[in-house]
């Protein structure tokens, strides 16, 4: 690990909660909940931004929804997950940790959620679901996102492989990896959003809604 990133993590160990117990299960499991830096880095837009509701896209087992919550009792999150064995696994720890007031689990594919999540307005929307996808996502949500709001998606540097697709063998992830791609340069063309791309762990890209 880079020396920098290992002294930032160090540094960084007394921001770890309870919640933190998790990523050793994660890592265990092979489930690709956000790194540790990069989740920082959410929590303190979250908290600029004083922001209450929050959609994520990608619940998996809840890690990332339950440390947006953790920040303050009057922060709401929703979020979305179609995978029945991760919902079960959010569940149980939305339960365990205390968290079944704040979170609201919506069951299903993000690609046909719209109409049980377009009850409210959202001041920050999290893409974190099927890398091949965020555009759809975007293009489908953003219109729940308030004026000034942010829209933060994950992974769009996945695994090195976006800057240098051509290490890439897999057929399957050189046709994920273009889409990513394709989905960081087209954000950089929506004139009602400005982005801003952090290169830290996996990669981040926040977009500010415009008028
Ligand atoms: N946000 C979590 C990690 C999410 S991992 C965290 O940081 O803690 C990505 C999750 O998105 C997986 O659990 C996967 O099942 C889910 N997912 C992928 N595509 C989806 C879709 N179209 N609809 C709903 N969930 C999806
Ligand atoms: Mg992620």
């Amino acid at each position: 690990m880079e020396a920098n990133q290992q002294y930032l993590l160090e540094i960084h160990e007394k921001t770890n909660n309870h919640i933190e117990e998790l990523r050793a299960y994660a890592e265990e499991h092979a489930v690709p909940i956000i790194d540790k830096l990069s989740l920082e880095l959410v929590k303190q837009l979250i908290r600029i931004h004083q922001a209450k509701n929050i959609l994520e896209i990608g619940t998996a087992i809840g890690y990332s929804s339950m440390q947006f919550a953790s920040i303050s009792d009057d922060i709401s999150v929703t979020t979305i997950e179609r995978d029945e064995d991760m919902i079960q696994q959010a569940k149980s720890n939305f339960e365990k940790f205390g968290y079944n007031k704040q979170i609201r689990l919506v069951e299903g594919n993000a690609l046909e959620q719209y109409s049980n999540v377009d009850d409210q307005e959202y001041d920050i929307i999290f893409i974190d679901a099927a890398k091949a996808q965020s555009k759809k996502f975007f293009e489908l949500y953003t219109p729940l996102l308030k004026k000034g709001g942010l829209v933060i998606t994950d992974n769009v540097l996945y695994h090195g492989f976006v800057a240098d697709i051509d290490v890439v063998r897999s057929r399957n992830v050189k046709q994920m990896v273009k889409k990513v791609q394709k989905f960081n340069a087209w954000l950089m063309t929506q004139e009602n959003y400005q982005t801003n791309f952090v290169n830290m762990d996996d990669g981040l890209a926040i977009s500010i809604k415009g008028e």
